[in-house]
């Protein structure tokens, strides 16, 4: 299990890497991945039969590459991310299946793909049967199920119980396996994704949920998969969940099953934040500081444009910036430039601005947002044409350029005015 980690408040260096050399290299803001830290977190996990990274979490080509040496396969939940696995390097079949649609819908771009590879699916909504069914007969599936309860670090993050959209009901399994039975459509996965932050006794009562599932679905089911939701530390005072006690929870269950199935059950997980949130370090410059009242403001050359979980759930990010140690130390708020005044960094859920003690800094100096990995570029966006940021990635001493930052020209790209 990883040890727990401290998050200093002053860094010189990514990956071995100055931050004032990935700066001057590749401007601000840019994203900066830490290859041997997915690598690490990877090796975390090799007991489990199959780890299956939900690429949501960070779906650059070139970690979903570092993902597929390393033995990973990939989960994809929209067409777009089943393009990006292709690309990267996926193949449509394999086993295990290299790549899976989960989804609680198909929209008619995913149903297109899904039959044109025969790509395995997760379905969350029973009409994603029929409607797979009705073009692909014979089509094995997964049905990822709501067990009637939840766990989540925010009402936006929790994937369980009755006001979660994700998932079959856990009532309605029978319901399924009668419309699977009429498109010859087969049942050969369960699975249950019920939101990040597990803790261990929520997890036993998931295990009890899944074993009660395969056990009506029957002789059909060959994989359970125990979703993603692993936690990993955004504060000291947090921590990581105990892996092999969680190991040993979902393999207990696995071998329960085989003796009543009477045959062997492939364990699958389903990661996306524990493979990448620490690896990632948005680098940013403070372009301003400023006194208003009492609160001393830094504001930034990255918004939530770049890094949208602080506004949207209250998100920690530790920060640092790469300035001399001998800087005292000062409480402020980190915010960034868009004209919206919810674009702080600081900020608890419901948008309570807070200070962070960080060292006093200079217009000029870098700031580092760290634990970025994970949701941090995949949901940015192009509020106040802010061009996307570059993205780099660190192997062995090596930052290389995997995505270039966006233009002005790209964000008027496909815009036309008419005749
Ligand atoms: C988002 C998601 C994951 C990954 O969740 P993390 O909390 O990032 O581990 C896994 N499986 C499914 C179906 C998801 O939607």
């Amino acid at each position: 299990m990883p040890t727990v980690s401290s998050f200093p408040v002053i860094r010189h260096e990514i990956a071995g890497v100055p931050v004032s050399e990935l700066a001057s290299k590749f401007g601000t803001p840019t994203y900066v991945y830490d290859a041997a830290k997915i690598e690490e977190r990877i090796r975390d996990l090799q007991q489990f039969d199959v780890v299956r990274y939900a690429q949501k979490a960070c779906s650059n080509i070139a970690i979903l590459d570092l993902c597929r040496r390393h033995g990973v396969v990939v989960d994809a939940v929209s067409a777009g991310e089943v393009h990006r696995a292709f690309k990267a390097g996926f193949a449509a079949h394999g086993t295990p299946h290299p790549v899976v649609y989960t989804s609680d819908i198909f929209d008619r771009d995913a149903l297109e793909l899904v039959v044109k590879h025969q790509l395995h699916v997760n379905c969350g909504s029973p009409d994603m049967i029929d409607q797979l069914g009705a073009v692909s007969p014979g089509h094995q599936i997964t049905l990822r199920i709501n067990p009637g309860f939840g766990h989540g670090h925010s009402q936006k993050t929790n994937t369980g119980g009755s006001s979660s959209k994700h998932g079959i009901w856990h009532e309605q399994v029978g319901e399924c396996l009668a419309r699977a039975k009429r498109y010859g459509v087969e049942v050969t996965g369960i699975h249950m994704h019920i939101g990040s932050g597990t803790d261990l006794e929520h997890l036993a009562q998931v295990c009890g949920a899944m074993e009660k599932t395969v056990l009506e679905v029957g002789r059909s089911v060959t994989t359970i998969s125990a979703g993603g939701g692993l936690p990993v530390p955004y504060k000291e005072s947090q921590t990581y969940v105990d892996l092999p006690v969680y190991y040993q929870l979902w393999d207990a269950t696995r071998q329960r099953l085989q003796e009543k199935l009477g045959h062997k059950l492939t364990l699958e997980l389903e990661p996306g934040r524990y493979l990448v949130a620490e690896s990632g370090f948005l680098v940013t410059e403070v372009r301003a500081i400023k006194q208003s009242g009492e609160n001393t403001f830094y504001l930034l050359d990255a918004g939530f444009n770049n890094l949208a979980r602080p506004i949207l759930y209250g998100s920690y990010h530790p920060m640092s910036l790469d300035v001399p140690e001998s800087r005292s130390l000062s409480e402020v708020v980190v915010g960034g430039p868009l004209c919206e005044s919810g674009d702080i960094f600081t900020q608890e859920e419901g948008g309570l601005v807070c200070r962070r003690k960080l060292p006093s800094a200079k217009v000029g100096d870098l700031l580092i947002l760290e634990v970025a990995g994970a949701y941090g570029f995949v949901m940015a966006s192009n509020y106040n044409s802010k061009p996307l940021a570059a993205e780099v990635l660190i192997q062995d001493g090596q930052p290389k350029l995997i995505r270039s930052r966006q233009t002005v020209d790209d964000l008027t790209r496909g815009e036309v005015i008419p005749a």
